[in-house]
């Protein structure tokens, strides 16, 4: 009986054997349901070995095999080995990751009609021409004329959208074949000379793997060179696969791109999708009637089998890197896959990472420049606000509020940039020195006064404010620092007239909270925003002028080596939300340390200058990305287990490390406690990347055959962002 070899999702790296009746070849790369245990689970079939080591009596029946669905092509396997390989997560867990749960369950796919293109008929033309009565049919008729071939979710959306089935039933509207995805919508821009130098220089570039770096400041129109990257892809036959860091955040992106492509077949992948949406997108892509793929870090592990090019937007951003559980870095997952594919990935940003700069500036990387913007004739006006001797009023210093007054009067939009939530950050008592702290992390319970409630911004946890101190019982109980919240409730004093708007995870918690924000900020119904770096990303808001920037100083000394890094990134984006229509925009920043070198680089708008002298600093101190790391990171309810088992890694790093690996001590994380476990971590680092892997692979391989404490859990964090 033929064997089957299987990757399930379990925290070991290796794979399991069973045997199946009618396994042939073809079945490589299909999610079956295996017994497991007392129970089954579910994974994909990577190998048919022609023998086991288990005894072949002994091996148990897979249970089913999804054959609906075409198998996963070689090359997705290999992707996944190499993300197993280099992150050093076992292989079933890689898999798990990257496919949708419906199909590693191996469910049927319930829906698999496509999404088809739709057209007037013969009939919808007549009905056009003689229409007499205005009717809902006819309204949608003269739309999608307008509109040319289009799919059927996209008509749906159309104003008159509601009648389409009383439309296709009356055969006014009939599915079309053979449209060209790559046809763009008639209404797209005429390219800059700088777009169109960016355009031609990729499509110029070499034959198979060539990585590009598109630095464009804010405003510069990178998403149209992306699109018309994508559409030259699509003429050719190709699929594209387009990343964005949050999907939740840029419905205008999604938007975007499929008006510009009205007949292509376009997927959104991402984990706010429901199941069964998820399953389609991921088939249709793995079967290549997707055009073009778009979303999050996930569907870097999209099959695609007509793969053509890849784009990585806002390619700086932390959320491309995985946090928990296997802790991949979808940007360099990316570039990894285009060189496998042998396809162009352009990586975009008006603040690149300092790692892809530093490719670009050793030409590892091609660069692509955009430094004009396209809509707007000037990039905002910078200033620093000297706050070492203003009296401010709740963090508003005299300036910015007459700025914002401006603002108001002339009807146009003003954004107080503060990167935190909540009324303040903690709850104190003045006579005791009680501060509301959270039970189960080591940090503090932010004040919320909208909800009268106290909570931990790490764990969730979550209480009522206190009438008086829990300690002394004072009544007089002091919110300290200042949030969002209370900056808006400050603003709302000030400006009565105003319409004040507050944009944070707070009030935008929901995929709708968002986009009825955002709507409501397009559509000029608010005045005065108070927002946190939500408002800094791929956002368009024409009517706004003024973006004020307050409490940025903090991250000027944080401990984190990547925290200036952070903060120039996000005061570029944030600020280059200003002014990106026709109305100039100004940028004010209240800082104690207007002399810093990162906000006068700021002040010239002058990432270049920045990026060298932070990466000068790095190499000094060294860094990455002149060293390559990897961070094993141990929780536990006592932090002595977690500390002991790393000093037991180290010594075990000790004896195996070659020359050239270094070992650090093991330390407290910075957040020790989190959610009634105590962290710890220790960090290995080397100059070269070749021998650090190799001796991690081996390292792991003890360390998974240690005895550890039962409630003691460890991960390994290749390329950290956090250390
Ligand atoms: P970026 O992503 O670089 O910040 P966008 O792609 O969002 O910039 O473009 C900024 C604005 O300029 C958008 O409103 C976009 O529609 C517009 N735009 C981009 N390219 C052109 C062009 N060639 N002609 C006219 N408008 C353009
Ligand atoms: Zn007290
Ligand atoms: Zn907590």
């Amino acid at each position: 009986m033929p064997i089957v070899r299987v990757a399930l999702p379990v925290p070991l790296p290796q794979l399991f054997d069973y045997s199946s009746q009618d396994a042939c070849g073809e079945d490589v790369g299909r999610c079956v349901r295996v017994p497991f245990g007392r129970g089954e689970k579910s994974g994909v079939i990577v190998a048919l070995p022609a023998e086991s080591d288990v005894d072949p009596a002994r091996l148990k029946a897979v249970r089913h095999i999804q054959r609906e669905v075409a198998p996963l092509p070689r090359d997705w396997l290999e992707l996944v080995a190499f993300v197993a390989r280099y992150y050093h997560a076992p292989l079933g867990e890689v898999i798990a990751l990257a496919l949708p749960p419906g199909l590693r369950r191996a469910d049927a796919v319930s829906d698999r009609e496509s999404d088809p293109l739709l057209d007037l008929s013969v009939d919808g033309h007549a009905a056009l021409a003689e229409a007499r009565r205005a009717s809902r049919a006819l309204a949608l008729l003269g739309e999608l004329r307008a509109a040319g071939v289009i799919r059927r979710s996209a008509a749906r959306e159309l104003p008159a959208g509601a009648a389409l089935g009383d439309a296709m039933k009356r055969g006014w509207i009939v599915a079309v074949r053979g449209a060209d995805p790559a046809m763009p919508a008639a209404n797209r821009p005429e390219l800059t000379d700088e777009q169109r130098a960016a355009v031609e220089a990729v499509s110029a570039g070499p034959e198979g793997f060539a990585p590009w770096l598109l630095q464009g400041v804010t405003g510069s129109g990178k998403t149209e060179v992306y699109l018309r990257l994508a559409e030259r892809a699509l003429a050719a036959g190709r699929q594209v696969l387009m990343l964005v860091p949050e999907i939740a955040l840029t419905p205008q992106l999604e938007s975007r791109v499929a008006n510009r492509f009205p007949a292509a077949c376009v997927v959104s992948l991402h984990s706010a999708l429901a199941e069964g949406a998820r399953s389609r997108g991921f088939v249709q892509a793995l079967e290549g009637r997707a055009d073009i793929v778009l979303g999050t870090r996930l569907s870097v592990f999209a099959p695609l089998p007509r793969l053509g090019l890849i784009l990585v937007d806002e390619e700086h951003d932390a959320s491309y890197k995985q946090q928990e559980g296997v802790r991949y870095s979808a940007r360099d997952v990316a570039v990894w896959r285009a060189h496998q594919r042998k396809v162009p990935v352009v990586l975009g940003s008006a603040t690149p990472s300092l790692e892809s700069w530093q490719h670009a500036r050793l030409a590892r990387y091609r660069s692509l420049r955009l430094d004009a913007r396209a809509l707007a004739s000037t990039l905002p006006t910078v200033r620093r606000i000297d706050a070492r001797r203003l009296k401010l009023d709740e963090g508003l210093s005299p300036q910015l509020k007459t700025a914002i007054g401006e603002r108001l009067a002339r009807g146009e939009q003003s954004l107080v940039f503060l990167n935190r939530r909540g009324y303040a950050p903690v709850l104190s008592c003045p006579a005791c020195g009680w501060v509301s702290q959270c039970p189960h992390c080591s940090a503090n319970l932010v004040v919320h006064l909208a909800d009268r409630r106290l909570r931990c911004h790490h764990c969730g946890c979550d209480t009522e404010v206190p009438h008086h101190c829990p300690v002394c019982s004072n009544q007089d109980i002091q919110p300290f620092g200042r949030g969002t919240q209370r900056v808006e409730a400050r603003l709302v004093e000030l400006f009565p007239e105003a319409r004040v708007l507050r944009v944070d995870r707070d009030s935008a918690r929901t995929r709708n909270q968002w986009e009825s924000l955002l709507a409501q900020i397009a559509s000029g119904e608010a005045d005065i925003l108070v927002g946190t770096q939500m408002m800094a990303k791929g956002h368009d808001f024409p009517q706004l002028t003024l973006v004020g920037v307050i409490g940025a100083d903090a991250s000027l000394h944080a401990a984190d080596f990547r925290a200036p890094e952070r903060l120039f990134q996000q005061l570029m984006q944030v600020g280059g939300r200003a002014g990106r229509a026709h109305l100039p925009g100004e940028v004010l920043i209240q800082t104690e340390y207007p002399d810093h070198p990162l906000y006068r680089c700021l002040v010239k708008h002058d990432f270049d200058a920045f990026a060298a002298s932070a990466l000068d600093e790095r190499r000094a101190a060294g860094f990455p990305p002149f060293t390559f790391q990897a961070m094993l990171r141990a929780d536990a309810p006592m932090l002595d287990d977690a500390m002991q088992f790393l000093a037991h890694a180290r010594r075990l790093a000790q004896e195996m490390a070659p020359a050239g690996v270094r070992v650090f001590d093991a330390v407290p994380m910075r957040l020790t406690r989190l959610a009634r476990r105590e962290r710890a971590q220790l960090l290995v680092e080397a100059d070269e990347r070749a021998p650090l892997q190799g001796f991690i692979g081996a390292w792991i391989e003890v360390l998974r055959a240690q005895r550890t404490p039962r409630d003691l859990r460890w991960q390994l964090d290749v390329d950290p962002l956090e250390v």
